[in-house]
């Protein structure tokens, strides 16, 4: 089957996503879109995973939950994985890892977390839009042991990306997919970086606003749509 996808966005969670972007409004919009398989990303935490997890059941969306983790590198990393209490376990690791710098609300924006009624329920203290001091090379390797995948984000873009940062995508860091933005070219950058060649290519909305969220597109093809298969899917090198 065809599966179209979005596995980057950001909810209310994120100081920089709008309060518009709440579980019933995100998973609301995906229905609208066409979209089979979407990814919650927030910045450096996973906790709108669940209830957007629920919504996505209930309205036969697959949800995969996730975060988008800043590197100590300050390169941006979509983590994600087939469940929100997978995903909420690798976020106590990355908990111990983020900077304790608290959020000014006024300045960077709120970070509530919402229930799956987008009731508040609560919000984050920290800062989320930091770098965290765990480094793009053990990224992947960590995620595995929790049951997940990790690639690197909008790597076409001049921030935030690893080839800005780094200028190149090391086979170290063992990635088997990688993210480019919609205005990305694939070609080019599988001209200029050979090792995308025997990647997954994703691309993904990296929505803050409903207004931003993209038309079914981009689609992978899968016998049968689970989180675990995407995962598995993601994980292996393309043939
Ligand atoms: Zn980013
Ligand atoms: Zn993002």
């Amino acid at each position: 089957m065809k599966v179209f996808y979005d596995l980057h966005m950001h909810s209310c969670l994120s100081p920089c996503g709008d309060m518009d972007m709440t579980p019933n409004n995100i998973v609301g919009m995906s229905t609208l879109l066409g979209l089979n398989l979407i990814a919650l990303t927030d910045h450096n935490t996973c906790q709108n995973c669940p209830a957007v997890e629920e919504l996505g059941r209930a309205n036969g969306i697959c949800v995969l939950s996730g975060m988008e983790l800043t590197t100590s590198e300050e390169i941006h990393v979509v983590c994600l994985f087939p469940s929100s209490e997978k995903a909420l376990n690798f976020e106590s690791f990355v908990a111990d890892h983020r900077m304790k710098i608290k959020n000014k609300p006024e300045i960077y924006g709120e970070q509530a977390i919402l229930n799956s009624q987008d009731e508040k329920t609560g919000e984050i203290e920290e800062l989320l839009i930091l770098a965290t001091d765990i480094s793009i090379m053990d990224i992947k390797e960590i995620c595995d042991r929790y049951g997940g995948i990790a690639f690197p984000a909008h790597i076409n873009r001049d921030s935030y990306s690893v080839l800005s940062v780094l200028g190149e995508i090391p086979a170290e860091c063992g990635f088997t997919a990688a993210e480019i933005s919609q205005s990305g070219n694939e070609e080019k950058l599988k001209d200029s970086h050979p090792i995308l060649k025997k990647m997954h290519i994703i691309r993904d909305s990296d929505s803050h606003y409903l207004e931003n969220m993209r038309d079914a597109g981009p689609y992978f093809e899968l016998d049968i749509l689970t989180g675990e298969n995407v995962i598995n899917y993601l994980k292996n090198p393309k043939k």
